[in-house]
């Protein structure tokens, strides 16, 4: 039996938890751009359930032109106004060259790849260029609540990319916490309202 037989099997024999009503618009009106790394799971990591957030995933959490096609649909058809960028210690793109990677492509599949492959050498800098991509792409709707943020997959913790957005979390007491400052406040642990996990 292959993996794809095996998760087939267990799709088809797990409890049949259906979400009747539940509309396609993300309730926490929220997009979660983040790594395929198999390791993080952005399920668990925010408390997520069907029908809070839109999850979109690619080889280190980078700005393709298909994760700006799915955040303007996502903004200008499923009513999200939030992006979060979560990058993550550990990552397969980090301290690579694009030619390594290119080569490593080649060398399996016997064809050299013309397209950018998205290595860095520095995480928060990594982040931070995704989210300044984001802030400039013109056919997002709301480009104002874009945030980075750092999974640090050894010790299970996450923090702002760089420090700035760390000081703006702090800035926002006071008044009502958008979806994605909910979602900063528990896996920060600064909340100041119940926890939203079922
Ligand atoms: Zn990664």
């Amino acid at each position: 039996m292959s993996s794809i037989d095996g998760l087939i099997v267990h799709a088809r024999a797990r409890p049949r938890n259906t979400t009747p009503g539940l509309p396609p618009q993300p309730s926490l009106r929220t997009a979660i751009l983040t790594c395929m790394d198999a390791r993080i799971d952005p399920v668990s990591l925010f408390g997520l359930g069907p029908g809070d957030a839109h999850v979109l995933r690619n080889a280190g959490a980078r700005a393709t032109p298909d994760v700006m096609r799915s955040l303007a649909l996502s903004q200008a058809i499923l009513g999200t106004r939030e992006v979060l960028v979560l990058g993550h210690t550990g990552c397969g793109l980090f301290a690579r060259t694009e030619a390594e990677l290119s080569e490593a492509i080649r060398s399996k599949s016997g064809h050299r790849p013309n397209m950018e492959l998205g290595c860095f050498h520095d995480l928060d800098e990594a982040i931070d260029e995704t989210v300044r991509t984001l802030r400039r792409c013109p056919f997002l709707a709301h480009r104002d609540r874009i945030s980075g943020y750092v999974y640090d997959l050894d010790a299970g913790s996450v923090r702002p990319a760089n420090v700035v957005e760390y000081r703006a979390v702090g800035a926002t007491r006071g008044r009502p916490m958008t979806g994605l400052e909910m979602l900063r406040a528990d896996v920060l642990d600064l909340k100041t309202h119940p926890p939203r996990r079922r």
